[in-house]
């Protein structure tokens, strides 16, 4: 059996660009999605180009540069956001309208202050005219994680009538678990039998940290599309990190039978791409892209990653597009990693030499947060 392929809808420069002060100029905008063409997503969501003139500017560009990628804009269920959407991303070579709509009661009631026919005239409608330009069209069901699960496929149904390609099911407050979620899809395929030849995606958002687990557990549900972004920027605690469930996949492979299109060797660079423009830097233990993913601080670790690598890291640096990891000296370093650390200086001490120079090293370690190149020089000086 071949292997089923999983959709990367990236929504670093959409959602991502709602994280608070992470605001893009165009020609950065630009510099990102060159960086995502060439990682290998499948969708680019670009913008939401109703919300400024500057963000219509950029998404315009980017679908006249960015040739491999669907380009994709964001709109509201509403007219005038849906005509300006689609000038945006028209010149593109594949484009598609991906307009949104809030499905839950709180949603509908709160916010759009309509009741549940308003919002399925409203669908029916805005799915019309988004059709009478493309066929790539996308229907966001916002909230739709905390919407009564009958209306929710009320909702699905009239938008198969007229022609909706892709449903994002959003975890817009990144409530669920990913059971919860396992569920909800299951149940939608079950009581919307004829969405089996149209996409269903999900958007998840990380609020208590569960956005990489709830895609995941979609995906094992049925759904074929994933909204990410890099490092996990986006609203509040951001969106399903690209570069997590990307190696997910990858690494369980085996175990999953599923493939993406990403070139996982991009995927370094154009994390740190994004980390620089948006001006947010990622926490050291970040998975996948921290600058402490593929490095070792404790001797036992040390120890054994020196004699086997697989002994203490599941994925190669070099997958993810690092040169290498790295063997951190510190006052919980063994023997081992010193040795390893003063050989690629040049030095080959005896084990003799080595216990008294590991001596003179724990003195300086327990000062010292990290032992550098330049204190082992000093130490070997000495010797
Ligand atoms: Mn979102």
């Amino acid at each position: 059996m071949q292997n089923e392929k999983v959709f990367i809808f990236d929504t670093t420069l959409r959602d991502g660009e709602q994280s608070p002060g992470a605001v893009l100029k165009p020609d950065e905008k630009l510099e990102i999605a060159l960086a995502l063409e060439k990682l290998g997503v499948d969708i680019i969501e670009a913008g939401f180009p109703v919300s400024s003139p500057g963000d219509f500017r950029a998404v315009k560009t980017i679908a006249k540069r960015v040739k491999k990628p669907i380009i994709c804009a964001l709109a509201r269920a509403v007219e005038k956001d849906i005509k300006i959407a689609w000038q945006s991303v028209k010149d593109a070579q594949k484009s598609r309208i991906h307009t949104f709509i809030g499905t839950s009661d709180i949603h509908i009631k709160r916010q759009f202050k309509k009741t549940r026919e308003e919002i399925l005239e409203v669908v029916a409608q805005r799915i019309k005219q988004s059709r009478s330009y493309t066929d790539d069209v996308q229907l966001g069901l916002m909230d739709a994680s905390r919407s009564n699960i009958e209306f929710l496929c009320k909702v699905i149904k009239v938008g198969l009538k007229v022609g909706v390609r892709t449903f994002d099911v959003a975890d817009t407050v990144g409530y669920r678990l990913p059971w919860e979620i396992s569920r909800l899809i299951k149940k939608i395929r079950e009581e919307v039998k004829a969405i089996k030849n149209k996409t269903i995606a999900v958007h998840c958002h990380n609020d208590l940290g569960l956005a990489t687990a709830n895609a995941l557990a979609a995906i094992r549900a049925g759904v074929r599309q994933i909204d990410c972004t890099i490092n996990g920027i986006g609203e509040r605690a951001g969106n399903t990190s690209l570069e997590e469930v990307v190696m997910a996949l990858k690494v369980r492979q085996n175990k999953l039978k599923l493939i993406t299109n990403i070139n996982s060797k991009e995927i370094y660079p154009t994390s740190r791409l994004v980390s620089k423009l948006t001006h947010m830097p990622i926490q050291p233990n970040k998975a996948i892209v921290g600058r402490h993913a593929f490095a070792h601080a404790s001797g036992i670790h040390q120890d054994g990653y020196l004699k086997h690598k697989q002994t203490y890291e599941i994925m190669r640096p070099t997958d993810i597009g690092l040169k290498h990891s790295r063997i951190v000296l510190g006052a919980r370093s063994g023997r081992h990693a010193l040795k390893y650390r003063l050989s690629l200086l040049g030095f080959s001490p005896s084990d003799e030499q080595l216990v008294k120079i590991y001596k003179k090293f724990l003195k300086i370690a327990d000062k010292k947060r990290i032992v550098t190149n330049k204190d082992l020089r000093v130490i070997m000086e000495e010797e």
